[in-house]
């Protein structure tokens, strides 16, 4: 934790002296992640009929309390706006917590008739929790920035589909996100209220423990019974709309620095890299001016291909400046040197492997594009390995709490009976949670359930989580 806190200050991600906790100021770097993860997003939410539209930060209070009336919602962390000045006012309005209530208020208002169906909404917004437990940037705020997507179809049958397309824009994205992930089906007792059932993606981090990075519920008929989602059939029958929703946050972000990070720093995949290439000229006296002009012609060709580039050549050392970029998780580094400019090539140096590669001038930008995809197909590769690494299938309890014991425990697969009480030990004596089981897999019980010995129902997944 010391060494993310460290590194997301230093390479301007995010910086928390706002004087509100847990609402931090997301910095350029980190504003430029999220704008190419909104990017990927968009594209795979406009190939599939989405619609964007931003609704009200100001949700009036009452909705919440029929959801909270319903189904125990948010109630407890949401903010809530009482007063104009010194004047109260007449209807108490909470910051949104998330937006069901306010989004299911208006689709009862527009959907009238089948034909209105599906309707696929997604909204970018910030959004208000004031969680009481300790804030942690990006982790656990209580201000951050979101996509939740919400949807309303004819039968269940669509809901469900639903469902999958949602797994598959969010797990496509994980992907390019070089991110490993497991997606689990939440036990009954974690499902999200009001839902019929809630799958999340969850990340195994380099520490152990493992972040829920998205979440995808179907909803089934839950809300559109309390929010009136009302619609005339084709056959002239009535029924209430078949809901989904799914949402991710910029824990994505978190997830990327803490899975991929060294102790130099960043390391970040070239797509989203606010900057993907640091040049550098390597000064020595009586050069100056070859190396300079060099570096420049350089820059403006990498610049032109529509590569994100920067020329560093300012007074502070060529030590310093490698430093920086990588920490920065600059994906490569351009050295242009005086024997370099004579032999008309360049250094390029990787930041994920540090190798260092001769190129010359004339194949830049081919071999730069190569080095993209070399890199991202490494991180790929990283994070599959951590995943798999990641995963420990354990028998018994006694070999849980040494798992447990151990400094990166990571996700334990093994049986359990269903029953909450299990649940509820494992949480108490390691502060670790069932996440549940795998979606669209039903793996084999390979032996009892190891906290009550009863006959085992599923195989679960545990971790300690963030
Ligand atoms: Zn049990």
């Amino acid at each position: 934790m010391a060494w993310y806190l460290d590194v997301i200050r230093r390479a301007e991600i995010v910086d928390t002296r706002t004087g509100v906790k847990g609402a931090n100021v997301l910095m350029s770097n980190g504003y430029e992640i999220w704008k190419r993860m909104q990017n990927i997003l968009d594209e795979k939410f406009y190939g599939t009929n989405h619609k964007t539209m931003i609704f009200p930060l100001l949700i009036p209070e009452k909705f919440l309390m029929m959801e909270k009336e319903h189904f125990e919602g948010f109630v407890p962390e949401v903010a809530l706006v009482t007063h104009a000045g010194e004047k109260k006012l007449e209807e108490n309005y909470a910051l949104r917590p998330t937006s069901e209530t306010i989004m299911y208020h208006l689709y009862s208002q527009w959907i009238r008739s089948y034909t209105d169906l599906p309707l696929k909404v997604n909204q970018w917004c910030n959004i208000i929790r004031i969680d009481t437990k300790d804030t942690r940037p990006l982790l656990r705020d209580r201000e951050f920035h979101w996509t939740e997507a919400h949807t309303c179809h004819e039968t269940a049958e669509e809901a469900e589909e639903q469902v999958k397309e949602s797994m598959w824009i969010y797990s496509t994205f994980f992907d390019e996100c070089c991110l490993p992930y497991l997606v689990l089906k939440r036990p009954k007792h974690d499902t999200f209220p009001g839902a019929e059932y809630s799958v999340a993606y969850d990340c195994p981090l380099p520490d152990g423990k493992s972040l829920q990075i998205g979440t995808t519920h179907n909803l089934a008929q839950g809300f559109s019974k309390v929010f009136k989602i009302k619609f005339q059939k084709a056959d002239g029958s009535h029924d209430f709309a078949y809901q989904t929703c799914y949402g991710l946050s910029t824990r994505v972000i978190a997830a990327v620095i803490g899975v991929h990070g060294d102790d130099r720093g960043l390391i970040l995949p070239p797509y989203l890299a606010p900057t993907q290439i640091a040049i550098i000229p390597i000064i020595f006296k009586g050069k100056e001016e070859k190396v300079k002009k060099t570096s420049k012609e350089i820059y403006e060709k990498i610049k032109s291909s529509g590569i994100r580039v920067i020329l560093d050549d300012g007074p502070k050392t060529s030590g310093w400046k490698f430093n920086e970029y990588e920490l920065r998780g600059v994906p490569l580094r351009i050295e242009v040197g005086p024997r370099d400019v004579e032999k008309g090539s360049v250094i390029i140096v990787r930041r994920d492997t540090k190798e260092k590669i001769e190129v010359k001038n004339e194949d830049i930008i081919e071999e730069i594009q190569k080095l993209f995809e070399a890199i991202t197909t490494e991180l790929k590769q990283r994070a599959k390995t951590l995943l798999e690494k990641s995963v420990s299938t354990i028998e018994t309890l006694e070999e849980i709490e040494e798992k447990f014991n151990t400094k990166k425990p990571g996700f334990i697969r093994t049986n359990w009976c269903g029953n909450k009480k299990c649940a509820e030990y494992i949480k108490e004596n390691f502060r670790a949670n069932i996440l549940g089981t795998k979606y669209g897999e039903v793996e084999q019980v390979f032996g009892d359930c190891p906290v009550c010995g009863e006959k085992a129902k599923h195989v679960v997944y545990l971790s300690r989580t963030y």
